[in-house]
């Protein structure tokens, strides 16, 4: 199956090829073309399974349609729970939009930061990306009108209520047009989310996907034996040993993560942290910066990585192992995406062994242990 069957123009299939998408996932096979035929969806979608790009596209080519915004009327609305999920979207639309010949704005808004920002900025916004809980500060501020709602995006629904939002939620639903398209996705489904739905979504289109599967075949996974200590330094020689362009140092506490940063930048080694400690402004900088190439090293703990999206990410470092080896293989599984191949290192000392056996057993794969007493650390 390729792109071009799927209903899209021009301009569109130009930005997928520049973003390197070969195929379609196959979300976006069966979405893309019934959003452009104006069904309402429900996708039972996990994170990775390409679901922002399977509404993104047809939501841009239905907008190449209409005139230009000139209002704070909103015609799309994308809600998500997080602040991270909220800038990856509008960064997806942004990315998509760039060919289109009618432009299309689109704006994130979500807590933690400053409103009045946001507020200045939803005039002619066409696709609004928003948290419940600022959206709802928007509204009370009449910054905004969903009044000519044209289509309803729900993503990460089962986030949205396990964070909950139900009330917010609610509060916006009644604030929306009653005729319009509704697009939903999530993770899992249950009681509480199947009552929405058959309130919320007209006859949908059911698609139901299963994660990407982690390539860990094509990911290149060794460890280290190292003693406490030694780990600093041989974390250094790692990173000053190969040409990488992007490394990404997983740590299992904030403080550590600080402390290996401070630790790499002393060094002369350019690294910044991603953590939960973080403002969103810090954090949404630390990952601008290492997405674009300025800082070669990032260093996240595991909550703060999920929120991490990078395409072709070269190598991974474990400076330490994860509790669980579903994280372990989460972590690596950024650098086995879409085909491409990348290394993932851990480094193991002693008391790690035990632990380090038990995500080899769990994830039926054998990882090779090399000593590091030959380094000049
Ligand atoms: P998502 O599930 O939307 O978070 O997407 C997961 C990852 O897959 C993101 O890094 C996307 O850029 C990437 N992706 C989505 N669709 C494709 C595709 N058709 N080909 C290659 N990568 C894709």
């Amino acid at each position: 199956m390729n792109f071009s069957k799927l209903g899209l123009n021009k301009e569109l299939l130009t930005a997928i090829e520049k973003a390197n998408y070969i195929d379609p996932y196959p979300i976006q096979i069966e979405a893309i073309p019934a959003i452009l035929d104006h069904q309402d969806i429900l996708g039972i979608a996990p994170t990775g399974s390409g679901k922002t790009a399977s509404y993104i596209l047809p939501i841009l080519q239905i907008l190449q349609g209409k005139k230009e915004n000139r209002s704070r009327n909103i015609p799309v609305l994308v809600l998500v729970p997080t602040r991270e999920l909220a800038s990856q979207v509008a960064q997806v639309a942004e990315n998509f939009s760039r060919y289109l010949k009618r432009r299309v704005k689109t704006v994130a808004v979500f807590g933690g930061v400053s409103i009045n920002p946001q507020m200045m900025k939803m005039n002619g916004t066409d696709i609004l990306v928003a948290t419940p809980g600022r959206l709802l500060d928007l509204l009370s501020k009449n910054s905004l009108s969903l009044s000519e709602v044209e289509v309803l995006v729900l993503d990460e629904m089962d986030k949205v209520l396990n964070m909950g939002f139900r009330e917010e939620v609610n509060q916006i639903l009644s604030d929306l047009s009653k005729k319009r398209q509704n697009i939903l996705f999530s993770a899992t489904m249950d009681e509480a989310l199947e009552k929405i739905i058959t309130s919320l979504l007209n006859n949908p289109k059911r698609i139901s996907v299963k994660p990407a599967e982690v390539e860990v075949d094509l990911i290149e996974q060794y460890a280290y034996r190292v003693s406490p200590e030694k780990k600093g330094p041989l974390l250094r020689y790692i990173i000053n040993s190969g040409d990488w362009s992007q490394i990404l140092v997983f740590t299992s506490s904030i403080r550590t993560a600080n402390n290996v940063v401070n630790k790499l930048v002393k060094n002369g080694i350019d690294a910044i942290a991603f953590h939960g400690d973080k403002s969103q402004g810090a954090r949404t900088e630390a990952l601008d910066k290492f997405k674009s190439g300025k800082t070669r090293v990032l260093v996240a703990t595991d909550l703060a990585g999920r929120g991490i999206d990078i395409q072709f990410l070269p190598l991974v470092i474990n400076f330490e192992l994860p509790r669980s080896p579903k994280d372990y293989v989460h972590r690596i599984g950024r650098t086995g995406r879409a085909g491409a191949t990348g290394e993932a290192i851990s480094l193991i000392t002693e008391e790690d062994l035990h632990h380090f056996k038990i995500i080899q057993k769990k994830m039926k794969k054998h990882i090779q242990l090399r000593s590091s007493d030959d380094f000049d650390l």
